[in-house]
């Protein structure tokens, strides 16, 4: 416990709560604690009120006053109505000047509606992307903050000193106006989707059609670890693999219900894709992937539907393979941060935020669950040419595809070949090469419109808009 005023406060104490209210304790604030049912604030004091300087408070009233001015105030609670419930009840104790910042994982057109509701009273609201689950927050999270700049001159430092940290930068920059932190942290979301999916897509070709089990796959990620595909994920995915069920003795991944569950900003990431028109088919089939997963009906309904049955590949034809499927691994990945951060750069355009793209790789590089050593790339493309239209025209990236494409061409066909469902790597390959041809059969599509709907096309040789009188009765 403290006497002095509290430099922030933090309500809502629940696991992500409490860990930030006591990461910002750990680094030397002062923190006001409070939440809805008093019992957690008071479990906070007692278990960890001896790692820093906290002041519990019961009551809004004396959550607030404990706050020096202006007033920072840490939302934590349940996204939605939840937040909008805290909004309401703290709003009429705040003073112009007063700094909310939402920390939960809301929608950036709720995070919009409430910055905008609150300039009116000229409090600021700083919407809050943060990365990292329960560890995260109390060892250093990513941190996404968007609002306005006069905001994050208040709250930016000391959201960047309990970030996570790489080479001595924080993984936590001023994202943009209003909701451009939620919405960069709905993407990250929707490319650990994609990311999780193409993993797993891996696991599958390497175990039926190379043949290889479990705990092989595991030193197989391993090794992929150390390389080019060194990441958070594929580390993880190495010790998931290599973990035996205690009660039966099998590989841990075989008695796990092969039904994926989503809490939704993968579905949000597609669905505002969507509405912005930015094309993340990576992002949709991940997406879409576990929807299926998870319909037990439809897969018993089509369980006997003919396919070839062919015995794994065996020796150099399997080692092959798996060095192949690194590869497809490694463009599909590429590929599908090239959406994302297509999608950030579109929906920057349309609402105006001016987002720093080589600055998500960075902040991404730790804290958050698809940090990885590729991001430095990332956001070395972007340091090189700010305004490059895609990742996949940056000339390493670009260099890297061309290494790969083979590979992955083999890949997304010994898995047709083999009935062995990879939407993450066949959409990939197919943005590719969507991206690349000289012409898509979109010109078939255009005239089929005007066809049955007169709804014009242009021309490769003329300006203007043109409409065919089709002969017959249509
Ligand atoms: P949570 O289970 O999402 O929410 C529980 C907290 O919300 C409790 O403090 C609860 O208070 C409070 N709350 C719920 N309804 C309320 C209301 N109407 N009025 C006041 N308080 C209310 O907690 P969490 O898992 O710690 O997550 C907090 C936020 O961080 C969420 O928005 C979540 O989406 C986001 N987030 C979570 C993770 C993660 O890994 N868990 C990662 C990033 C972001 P009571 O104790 O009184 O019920």
């Amino acid at each position: 416990s403290a006497s002095s005023p509290a430099s922030i406060g933090v309500t809502g104490l629940a696991v992500m709560g409490r860990n930030l209210a006591r990461n910002f304790a750990r680094n030397g604030y002062t923190v006001a604690v409070h939440n809805r049912t008093p019992a957690r604030t008071r479990s906070l004091i007692e278990e960890f009120g001896h790692e820093g300087s906290f002041v519990p408070a019961e009551k809004p009233e004396e959550f607030v006053a404990a706050l020096e001015r202006p007033r920072r105030l840490v939302v934590m609670v349940k996204a939605g109505e939840p937040t909008d419930a805290v909004i309401d009840e703290f709003v009429p104790l705040l003073d112009a000047g007063d700094i909310v910042i939402d920390g939960g994982n809301a929608h950036f057109e709720d995070t919009r509606r409430r910055e905008a509701a609150l300039r009116e009273r000229g409090i600021h609201f700083v919407g809050t992307g943060v990365s990292g689950g329960e560890e995260g927050a109390l060892h250093g999270p990513s941190v996404m903050p968007g609002g306005s700049a006069e905001a994050y001159a208040a709250v930016g430092p000391m959201l960047e000193k309990i970030s996570a940290h790489v080479d001595g930068e924080p993984c936590c920059t001023h994202i943009g106006p209003d909701g451009a932190g939620h919405f960069v942290k709905m993407v990250h979301n929707g490319i650990e989707y994609a990311d999780m999916q193409l993993i797993a897509e891996a696991y599958d070709l390497l175990r039926r059609a190379a043949g290889r089990g479990p705990a092989q796959i595991a030193d197989i990620f391993r090794r992929w670890n150390t390389g080019m595909l060194n990441s958070y994920l594929i580390e993880i995915t190495a010790e998931v693999l290599a973990h035996t069920d205690r009660e039966t003795g099998t590989p841990f991944v075989d008695v796990v219900a092969d039904a994926a569950e989503q809490k939704g900003t993968g579905r949000w990431t597609v669905q505002t894709a969507l509405d912005v028109g930015a094309p993340v088919p990576g992002i949709a089939e991940a997406v879409f992937a576990r929807s299926l997963s998870g319909h037990t009906d439809l897969r018993a309904a089509a369980r006997r539907l003919p396919g070839p049955q062919k015995p794994a590949l065996t020796g150099q034809d399997a080692d092959r393979l798996v060095d192949r499927v690194e590869q497809a691994l490694y463009a599909s990945k590429i590929v599908s941060y090239a959406q994302g951060w297509n999608m950030i750069q579109t929906a920057a355009d349309q609402f105006g935020w001016d987002i720093d793209l080589g600055a998500v790789a960075r902040i991404w590089r730790g804290g958050c669950i698809i940090r990885a050593g590729f991001l430095d790339e990332i956001r070395s493309a972007y340091a090189a040419e700010p305004g490059l239209p895609t990742l996949l025209a940056d000339e390493e990236f670009a260099r890297r595809l061309g290494e790969a494409q083979d590979a992955w061409r083999a890949v997304v066909a010994t898995a047709a070949e083999r009935s062995i469902p990879t939407p993450g790597f066949a959409t990939s390959l197919a943005y590719y090469d969507g991206l690349r041809a000289d012409r898509l059969p979109a010109a078939l599509v255009q005239a089929q419109r005007d066809y049955f709907g007169a709804h014009t096309y242009r021309r490769v040789d003329r300006e203007g808009t043109f409409h065919t009188e089709w002969s017959g009765d249509r």
